[in-house]
């Protein structure tokens, strides 16, 4: 899809309900965002869920629309054989997108890869590309993956992924479009040439943005910070505020060439719902075409 795109790929990532009253959301934002016709949707796989639960969440959402839809596969916590009987589940459900991470360990702890797993995304990608047809994406990080002691390393640890077999690279969210060009131009620089794909969440709330990126390493820009600490604890204004900088924030980077967006949905609908409306009013990527 981004191979023969036209137009900006846009997609949005949700991840797998805990409760009934949390699979009622997810529902009724995936009917939500249906109208808005994404490219395709993911599905994370979180410590508190299995991968086959991800699996079989994806294949009932690509089952029930129109679009694809890929299935987050993690290393932590699993071993080869368990790992690659959950690759045969997506196969055999007929899913052709995986997206390759290596997972985080329990907070506080460091990762640590199990007897007989795998301790970096990249071993996980060369298994998928030896033993499966599968279209794979994998993560990167503008600002440096946050266990990483260098931006240098990182970089080359990236590469090294994408060698193995990957597609095309979504990034972790980030709020300074300045940060993405210089991963961008950077990453170009050591040769890798797949789709950068820029991975946005509209901010929501400001208590929750700032544990995100605090633990992440992500900066918040002065501008931004001020005009969210304005807002205190109105929750509906920060909510206003996430949605007119991500619109802001998604305008520059598809004028700049940006292949699409992925949303970082949280599940919710209205946030994406809006900017993606005037990101299509305003096509931003038609003057980056001019
Ligand atoms: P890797 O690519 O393995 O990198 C992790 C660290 O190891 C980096 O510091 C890297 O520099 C280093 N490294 C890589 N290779 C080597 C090597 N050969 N030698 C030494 N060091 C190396 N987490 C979930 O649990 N579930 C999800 O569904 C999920 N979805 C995500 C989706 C996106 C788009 C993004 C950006 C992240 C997602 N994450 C998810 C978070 C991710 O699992 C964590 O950020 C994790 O800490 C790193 O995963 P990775 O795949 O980038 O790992």
């Amino acid at each position: 899809m981004l191979a023969t795109r036209t137009e900006p790929v846009f997609s949005f990532e949700f991840f797998p309900p805990k409760t009934e009253q949390g699979a009622r959301n997810l529902d009724a934002a995936v009917r939500a965002l249906r109208a808005l016709e994404p490219a395709f949707v993911s599905v994370t796989k979180t410590g508190a869920s299995t991968q086959a639960e991800t699996i079989e969440l994806v294949r009932r959402i690509r089952a029930d629309n129109d679009f694809e839809a890929a299935a987050h596969f993690t290393c932590a916590g699993a071993t080869r054989t368990e790992l690659r009987t959950a690759l045969d589940l997506l196969r055999n459900s007929g899913l052709e997108n995986v997206l390759a991470l290596r997972g985080d360990p329990p907070s506080g702890e460091a990762f640590a890869a199990l007897d007989g797993g795998f301790a970096h995304a990249s071993d996980l990608v060369e298994m998928i590309r030896s033993d499966y047809d599968l279209c794979t994406v994998a993560a990167c990080y503008p600002e440096t993956h946050p266990e990483a002691p260098d931006a240098e390393s990182d970089l080359a640890h990236l590469c090294r992924k994408v060698e193995a077999g990957v597609s095309v690279l979504i990034t972790n969210l980030f709020f300074s479009n300045a940060a993405f060009f210089d991963f961008e131009r950077r990453a170009r620089g050591a040769g890798i040439t797949v789709p950068i794909v820029p991975g946005i969440m509209p901010i929501t709330r400001a208590d929750q943005i700032k544990r995100f990126t605090a633990i992440g390493g992500i900066t918040i820009p002065p501008n931004l910070l001020r005009e969210l600490d304005a807002r205190g604890d109105d929750l509906e204004a920060v909510a206003d505020l996430g949605v007119a900088y991500a619109t802001l924030q998604c305008a520059e980077l598809l004028a700049a060439g940006a292949p699409g967006i992925h949303f970082y949905t949280l599940n919710r609908s209205p946030a994406t719902r809006a900017i993606l409306s005037a990101l299509r009013l305003l096509r931003p990527w038609e003057t980056a075409r001019s």
